[in-house]
């Protein structure tokens, strides 16, 4: 039998965001055992990344603010194809959880006043985001750790060991998962320092594994997006959801090539930066949808009024949801009036005092300045869009966080639903808050309504081993050897090229004979050397994780023949009411095969509770329902 080191927890969690701590801290507080574990070091996250805030409707900035307006904006912003029940949560809760970072350490930036100041961000009706500079996500992640510590210190004192009852497995990738009779038993992974292999025994996992960027050529993700947990559930008989919505933030550097992707927060122009193409022209005015129109300023003068006199004007369209924007700035590109490097213009320089550019956006400054040579209180940045966040991922309960196995539970940015087909800027670290604990909690319930645990079984571990070294093994299934970074680029510029931005079923079809390709080309991936810190032996266990994800995403996203959110048709340019309530599940056969094959089906979405739909007017509603289903509205009876 391979050698693999044991542990045993009532609960493992794999990922350690945002979403990942809160879920350990919920679940160390109900008394239960938990490990978390995380593929890089502790504290470097996607989450620590994270620079424009944290969504919440506190009603610091403009006392009209409550879960209501958050709630529409947040369904609006997924152009109703959100799980409303998340939706509703996520702006129920986001308040209190932010306060209560506060209780765990956080110190966010004041209003005047000494309120928890908020800031404006793209799709949200009012000045929404607590922040901290543009450094949110930092504070988000050093007070959750400083939380687990506290917990830890208090584990010391009762049983006189930190680690007693949670315990931070760091640089530490899990490969798979284990069941017992369908149920979650296990957890498999290996040392990435050492390569040697590592099993929890578990009856409870909560994926909080983050996203799948790096399947993506150009993008604001870093390595470890990888898609594991979307994987890992897909193969442990979970579906994905709305994997065909993937976002592409408009605003991303790029130039030079090296940083090309790089994020430039929302926060810019939700301070007051605005976006011009190589003629000078503010040319957002011209992009404002249909269904947007009324909401949004149709001139400079009333947008610019708008930053000091939110409740007399309408709000700039340079803040309209990323969708719309990151589509205008790629047809203002196409069209000629893009800026040397492929981008566009954003101009805070001429729109704050230098000083206040430093104090607001000291991140940004130093990250133009130290990458590009640009100095960002003087001339304008050039920005184009960049692949940054998938609204697809796991389809799990609204309320416990649970998927369709027993004892699987996802939260962040590896479960779908609660963003529908967009997600609004800010709504990441708050919808990490809420669901973390809920997935936390949900984890705990189930491990205590236990009658007996799971066993893991030692052929299901040793084939797990079998698997994770088989790229040592040489070419398999008679295929020529595979260099992992080869394919791996491969992927990342047919995914980038054409299930991008913008889509053709043509080009999506070439993608999904791309993905066949490599599909029959990953058994020969070979690797050398040994398993201690081999990067191209990382890179070839990830590069199944990414190659489902990549097919999931191409195939769901030919087969919904509209444009909606974070998926834009060429050839179905319009927004079809018909396909508002249909969810495409993503799911695999059970099998052991090391890529296997997705399935992709329709179902329709639960109708939205009567009384979240009377917090819409008919007349809005009327752009995104079809009439059938809003036959039975008040206002139609009435
Ligand atoms: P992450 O924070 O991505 O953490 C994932 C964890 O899983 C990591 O610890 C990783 O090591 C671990 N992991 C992954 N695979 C494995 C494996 N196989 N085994 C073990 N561990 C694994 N959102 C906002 O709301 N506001 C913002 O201002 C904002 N700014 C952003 C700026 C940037 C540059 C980026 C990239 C994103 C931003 N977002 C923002 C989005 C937001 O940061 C992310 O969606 C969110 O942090 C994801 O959190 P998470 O907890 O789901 O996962």
């Amino acid at each position: 039998m391979t050698e693999v080191e044991r542990h045993s927890y009532d609960v493992v969690v794999i990922g350690a965001g945002g979403a990942g701590l809160r879920a350990v801290i919920e679940a160390r507080q109900r008394g239960l055992s938990v490990a978390v574990v995380c593929k890089s070091l502790f504290g470097k996250a996607h989450t620590v990344m994270a620079e424009g805030g944290c969504a919440a409707s506190m009603g610091n900035a403009n006392a009209g603010d409550n879960w209501q307006v958050h709630f529409r904006d947040t369904m609006r912003g997924g152009k109703f194809l959100n799980n409303w029940r998340m939706a509703e949560l996520h702006a129920k809760e986001a308040p209190d959880r932010v306060w209560e970072l506060e209780t765990y350490g956080a110190l966010f930036d004041r209003t005047a006043d000494g309120r928890i100041s908020q800031r404006n961000f793209g799709g949200h009706t009012y000045p929404r985001l607590a922040h901290v500079g543009d450094r949110t996500g930092l504070e988000l992640i050093r007070t959750m750790q400083q939380k687990i510590v506290s917990l830890q210190q208090e584990d010391q004192k009762r049983y006189g060991d930190y680690e007693a009852k949670l315990k931070v497995f760091a640089e530490c990738t899990v490969t798979e998962l284990l069941k017992e009779d369908g149920r979650i038993s296990g957890a498999f992974g290996y040392w990435r320092e050492s390569g040697r292999f590592i099993l929890f025994e578990t009856p409870a996992v909560v994926l909080a594994t983050g996203g799948i960027g790096k399947s993506f050529k150009v993008t604001s993700n870093s390595w470890e997006y990888t898609g594991d947990g979307h994987a890992l559930a897909l193969r442990a008989g979970a579906d994905l959801i709305n994997m065909e919505f993937v976002q592409f933030h408009p605003t991303g550097m790029v130039w030079p090539p090296s940083v090309k992707g790089i994020l430039v927060t929302e926060g810019v122009r939700g301070d007051g930066g605005v976006l011009k193409n190589s003629q000078g022209e503010r040319f957002m005015f011209r992009y404002i949808p249909d269904v947007f129109k009324g909401q949004y300023a149709d001139n400079e003068a009333e947008a610019d009024r708008w930053y000091d006199d939110a409740d007399k004007n309408r709000r700039t369209p340079d803040l309209l949801p990323r969708d719309e924007v990151a589509r205008a700035i790629n047809t203002e590109v196409k069209e000629g009036r893009g800026s040397p490097h492929g981008g566009v213009f954003l101009d805070i320089a001429s729109r704050l005092p230098a000083d206040e550019i430093r104090r607001r956006l000291p991140s940004m400054y130093h990250q133009f300045k130290e990458l590009a040579d640009v100095d960002i209180t003087k001339e304008p940045m050039e920005v184009g869009p960049t692949c940054h966040y998938v609204m697809g991922g796991i389809e799990v309960d609204p309320d416990t966080a649970a998927s369709s196995v027993p004892g699987l539970f996802a939260a962040g940015e590896c479960s779908g639903g609660m963003h529908g087909s967009n997600r609004l800027g800010g709504n990441s670290l708050s919808d990490l808050l809420v669901f973390g604990r809920r997935a936390g909690l949900g984890a705990a319930s189930y491990v205590e309504s236990l009658e007996r645990r799971p066993k893991v079984a030692d052929a299901d571990v040793t084939a797990a081993a079998r698997t994770a070294v088989a790229p040592f093994d040489g070419a398999r299934d008679g295929v020529a050897e595979e260099n992992p970074y080869t394919l791996h680029t491969e992927l990342q510029q047919s995914m980038n090229d054409l299930v991008g931005i913008i889509r053709k079923s043509d080009e999506m079809q070439k993608a999904i004979d791309k993905l066949a390709e490599i599909r029959r080309r990953i058994c020969g991936v070979t690797v050398e050397g040994h398993r201690q810190y081999n990067p191209g032996w990382h890179l070839a266990l990830d590069l199944r994780n990414m190659l489902l994800v990549s097919e999931c995403v191409a195939h769901a996203a030919l087969r919904r023949t509209e444009s909606r959110g974070g998926h834009t048709r060429d050839d179905h340019p319009q927004m079809d009411a018909q396909w508002r309530n249909k969810l495409l599940v993503c799911s695999v056969a059970d099998s052991d095969e090391v890529v296997p094959d997705v399935t992709i089906a329709a179902k329709p979405q639960e109708p939205m509770r009567q009384d979240l739909l009377e917090l819409f007017e008919l007349s809005e509603l009327e752009k995104y329902y079809t009439e059938d289903e809003l036959a039975d509205h008040p206002e139609r009876k009435a």
